[in-house]
C-alpha cells in the first residue's frame, strides 16, 4: 500500500525526523487559511500517489496567501498520471541549499534491506540511476544485525554531509531505518532530504510503500487509505479477494494460483504477447468471484483478449465454466476468450464451454498462442 507524502511524513514524525509543519486543504479557500496560519512563503502540494508530481506541476511555491489559493485552484484542476487531484498539503517553503536522497528498499536480488542513497537528490532516482549510476550508492544492511554505525558512516560519507550536519544526519538515517521496519515497508524515502540555507537539513519529501501482507497488523495504516487515490480496479480486486496487478500489456489473464499466473504470464511473452495484468482468482474461486476478475480486467481498455487459465484442484472447473459463461453474458464489452480448464471436473467443463461457444484449448502453449492470435485480431471468440 503506498501512502501519499503528508501520510508518509505522520509516520516520519513519530520517528522525530526534521519536519516541517503542514496543512491538509481540500479547496483553494483552504489553502489560503493553511498560508495565513503557516506564514508565507508556503508550498502547496498535490497529494496523489503516481510519482513525477513535481515535473506535471503538482508542486507550487505561493509568496502570498492569496497567491496560495490562486495555485491551488490550479493543482486542483490539474490531472497527474490520468488522476484527479483531492488533497493539497501546504507547507512553509524553505531556501534549499542541497538536495541529497535517501531511501530503504527491500531489494530482492540482494536479499537484504537496502539502503539507496544520492548526492543528487530532487529528481527521481531511477534517472540518476540511469544517467549516472556511479552517483547512486546501494548499500545493503546485515539482515540480522540491521543498521550498524558503521552503515551510517558509510552513507555518511558517500554522501559528504558537511560535519555540523553529521549527527543530525545520522539520527536520520536511523529513524528511517526504525520506521521502515517498524511498519513493515517495502520502500520508505526521503527526496530531498535538503540543507537549507539557514543551516537545517530538513525532509521536504517523502514516501513509504507499506507491504500489503502486514497490513493486519498495522490498522493505523490501514486506516490511511485513500480510496479516492487509488485505482478502481485495485480496489474492487481487493474487495473480492482477488490479487490483481495492472500491467501495461494487452492480454488480460484469469488464472488461479499466484505460481500459474506467473507462468501464464511468461507463456504469454513467449509466444509474442503482453499480459496486461497478473490476477490470481485464489483458490476454490465461486463463479461471482470470476465475475468480479472479468469485471476487473475488461476495464481495462488495452484489453484485447483474455485467457483462462485454470487449474482444477479446490476449484472445480464446471464452476468455474459456468462463472465464465455467466459473467462473459452479462459483459457490457466483448472480447475474444481462451479458456484453458484442467483438473478436477475438466470433462464437465468442456462441455459447458463448448455448449457456448467459447474457445479452449489444452496446453498452455496453445491457450497462450490461441490468445495472441486472437487479441491480434486473428480469430477467437
Ligand atoms: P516530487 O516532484 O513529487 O518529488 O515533489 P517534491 O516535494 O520532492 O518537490 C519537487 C521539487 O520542488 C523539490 O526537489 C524542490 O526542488 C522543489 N521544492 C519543494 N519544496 C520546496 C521548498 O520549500 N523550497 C524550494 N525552493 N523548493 C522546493
Ligand atoms: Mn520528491
Amino acid at each position: 500500500m503506498k501512502l501519499q507524502e503528508f501520510r508518509s511524513k505522520e509516520i516520519l514524525a513519530r520517528y522525530e525526523l526534521p519536519l516541517l509543519p503542514g496543512e491538509i486543504a481540500t479547496t483553494a479557500a483552504g489553502a489560503r487559511e493553511a498560508a495565513e496560519r503557516l506564514g508565507v512563503p508556503v508550498v502547496v502540494k498535490a497529494q496523489v500517489l503516481a510519482g513525477g508530481r513535481g515535473k506535471a506541476g503538482g508542486v507550487k511555491l505561493a509568496a502570498t496567501p492569496d497567491e496560495a489559493a490562486a495555485r491551488a485552484a490550479e493543482i486542483l484542476a490539474l490531472r497527474i498520471a490520468g488522476g484527479a487531484v483531492h488533497t493539497l498539503l501546504v507547507t512553509p517553503a524553505v531556501d534549499i541549499a542541497h538536495e541529497y536522497y535517501l531511501g530503504l528498499v527491500l531489494d530482492r536480488s540482494a536479499k537484504a534491506v537496502t539502503i539507496i542513497a544520492s548526492a543528487e537528490g530532487g529528481i527521481e532516482i531511477e534517472e540518476v540511476a540511469r544517467t549516472n549510476p556511479a552517483a547512486v550508492l546501494r548499500h545493503a544492511l546485515h539482515p540480522l544485525d540491521g543498521l550498524q554505525p558503521h552503515d551510517v558512516q558509510a552513507v555518511t560519507e558517500f554522501l559528504a554531509i558537511p560535519d555540523h550536519h553529521r549527527s543530525t544526519f545520522a539520527a536520520i538515517v536511523e529513524g528511517l531505518t526504525a520506521a521502515f521496519f517498524g511498519c513493515d515497508a517495502e520502500l520508505a524515502e526521503i527526496n530531498p532530504l535538503a540543507t537549507t540555507g539557514d543551516g537545517r537539513l530538513l525532509v521536504l519529501d517523502a514516501k513509504i510503500v507499506v507491504d500489503d501482507s502486514a497490513l493486519p497488523r498495522h490498522p493505523d495504516i490501514e486506516a490511511m487509505r485513500d480510496l479516492a487515490e487509488e485505482e478502481p480496479a485495485e480496489i474492487a480486486a481487493r474487495e473480492a479477494g482477488i490479487s490483481f496487478i495492472k500491467l501495461e500489456g494487452t492480454i488480460g489473464c484469469m488464472v488461479n494460483g499466484a505460481g500459474l499466473a506467473m507462468t501464464t504470464m511468461d507463456l504469454v511473452k513467449l509466444a509474442g504477447g503482453e499480459p496486461a495484468n497478473f490476477l490470481d482468482i485464489g483458490g476454490g474461486a465461486r463463479h461471482e468471484r470470476v465475475a468480479a476478475a472479468f469485471r476487473i480486467i475488461l476495464s481495462d481498455p488495452n484489453v484485447k483478449a483474455v485467457l483462462i487459465n485454470i487449474f482444477g484442484g479446490i476449484t472445480r472447473g464446471d464452476e468455474v465454466a459456468h462463472g465464465i459463461v455467466e459473467a462473459r453474458a452479462a459483459l457490457d464489452r466483448q472480447v475474444p476468450m481462451v479458456v484453458r480448464i484442467v483438473g478436477t471436473n475438466a470433462d464437465e467443463a468442456a462441455l459447458i464451454l463448448e455448449e457456448a461457444d467459447l474457445q479452449t484449448a489444452y496446453s498452455l502453449d496453445e491457450a497462450a498462442e490461441l490468445a495472441v492470435a486472437a487479441a491480434e485480431g486473428g480469430g477467437a471468440t
